[in-house]
Parts: structure tokens; sequence; C-alpha cells
């Protein structure tokens, strides 16, 4: 399903880049780490705003504002919450019983989004 959708999104870029008659050149993420963090903050903030639409996912970002939680960042996107969560904001998982049920954005990872958008967000 994912690389089904990569596909169609790879062909649809592959268009645009011809119809521009853009060149494109690889850059190693270390070099490229402002691009890297706008597209990561787009991202961020899309999840955030599509969540104030959506009564359940609203609670729990209101949630997430409201509550104190202690967290502690222990990888590169790796972010442990209140002492035992482990929160992955890359790939948007947590290890609590709330996302394993529901397989949807929890309170801890839209507290990871919160404060990584307050972070980088509008230099
Ligand atoms: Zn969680």
């Amino acid at each position: 399903m994912r690389s089904e959708n990569l596909r169609e999104l790879h062909k649809r870029a592959s268009e645009i880049a011809t119809s521009l008659a853009a060149n494109f050149e690889w850059i190693p993420r270390e070099e490229n780490a402002e691009a890297d963090a706008l597209s990561r903050e787009a991202y961020y903030e899309a999840i955030l705003e599509e969540a104030k639409s959506e009564e359940a996912k609203r609670a729990r970002l209101e949630r997430a504002e409201k509550e104190e939680m202690e967290v502690e960042q222990v990888g590169e996107n790796l972010y442990r919450v209140k002492g035992k969560y482990i929160v992955n904001a890359e790939r948007m998982t947590c290890t609590c019983a709330d996302f394993k049920v529901r397989g949807e954005i929890c309170k801890h990872i839209f507290k990871i989004l919160t404060m990584k958008m307050r972070r980088e967000g509008r230099k």
C-alpha cells in the first residue's frame, strides 16, 4: 500500500520535473539539514492542523498541550515521555496502549510535535 502510494507519487514528481526541465542532485541529509527541518516542520504543521478539524484528535491535542509531561530525547527522532513511552517522531509511533489500540496519534506524539514546532519553528 505504502510503496504503491510512493510509486504513484514518484511518477507524478517525475512528470512535473520533466515538464519543468528541472535537474536534481542528491544531497546527503547531513548537508541538507535546513531543508530537512523545513519539510519536517511543514509535515508536523499539517498533522497538527488536521487534528484541529477532528473532535477526538483535537481533544488529544489539547490534553497534550495542557498536561505536563516529562520528555527526554533518547535518539535522533526518539523521545521518552513520562519515563516510559517511546515516541518515534519520524514514524509517528508511540509505545503506549492508546496508540496500540487506536493506531492514531496519541497525546504523547502530539506533545513531541508541538514541542518540536515551538523549537524549530519561526526563526
Ligand atoms: Zn502515546
